[in-house]
């Protein structure tokens, strides 16, 4: 079926998407990968860059990696209803290579434009480019000196980014799991617990507020 890009989507038509448009990813890309899930949700995911898949139909994680992710929410009760997901690139990067300082920069105004619309309460961060990006606080010069996932995964840490608090937890990303499925996976669900109790925390917290 073709269908048609989203590239040139009278939508994108805003100073954080021009910023996006300057980059060579967007040039190669065939889609703008945006996000998905309930713009209304108190968790908001957020992965590296979108790939082949991604950006063949314009949604993010509908590749192996997604379907992971699609599992892993379901074996802790959650569901697209319950989340928003989207990336620090809007474009997949060719060959699916890291993402430059560049690139991130020029993405990135878009994700926290896209946050101040949502105001998750937790950002769940996916592997190491989004838990780095969130942990220095959106200074992507800073990036290089955060720690790894290995070390930062499962703990609760309140940021500040784009004028906002919110609350970060670091969590392996699912395309990772794929390799590692019997380590990684017990880990996943353990730091998921922690995210169902900053949602129920906070929920208790604004009902006594
Ligand atoms: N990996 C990501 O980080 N994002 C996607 O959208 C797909 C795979």
């Amino acid at each position: 079926m073709f269908m048609e890009s989203n590239k040139n989507s009278a939508e994108f038509d805003f100073l954080e998407a021009d910023l996006v448009k300057a980059t060579e990813l967007f040039r190669d890309c065939v889609n703008i990968v945006v996000g998905k899930g309930n713009v209304d949700a108190d968790i908001l995911f957020v992965g590296e860059a979108p790939g082949r898949k991604e950006d063949e139909l314009g949604e993010p994680f509908v590749g192996a990696a997604g379907k992971n992710l699609d599992k892993l929410l379901v074996n802790v009760g959650l569901s697209l209803g319950d989340i928003y997901v989207a990336n620090i690139l809007k474009c997949r990067p060719p060959e699916n290579r890291d993402p430059t300082v560049e690139e991130i920069a020029h993405h990135t105004p878009w994700l926290l434009k896209q946050i101040r619309e949502i105001r998750p309460k937790v950002v769940c961060s996916l592997g190491n480019y989004a838990t780095k990006f969130f942990m220095a606080e959106g200074r992507v010069e800073d990036m290089k000196k955060m720690s790894g996932i290995s070390e930062v995964h499962g703990v609760v840490r309140e940021i500040e980014i784009g004028g906002l608090k919110i609350r970060l937890l670091p969590l392996f990303h699912p395309a990772a799991i794929i390799y590692n499925r019997t380590k990684l996976t017990p880990l996943w669900e353990a730091d998921m617990e922690v995210v169902k109790r900053e949602i129920f925390n906070n929920q208790c917290n604004s009902t006594i507020a």
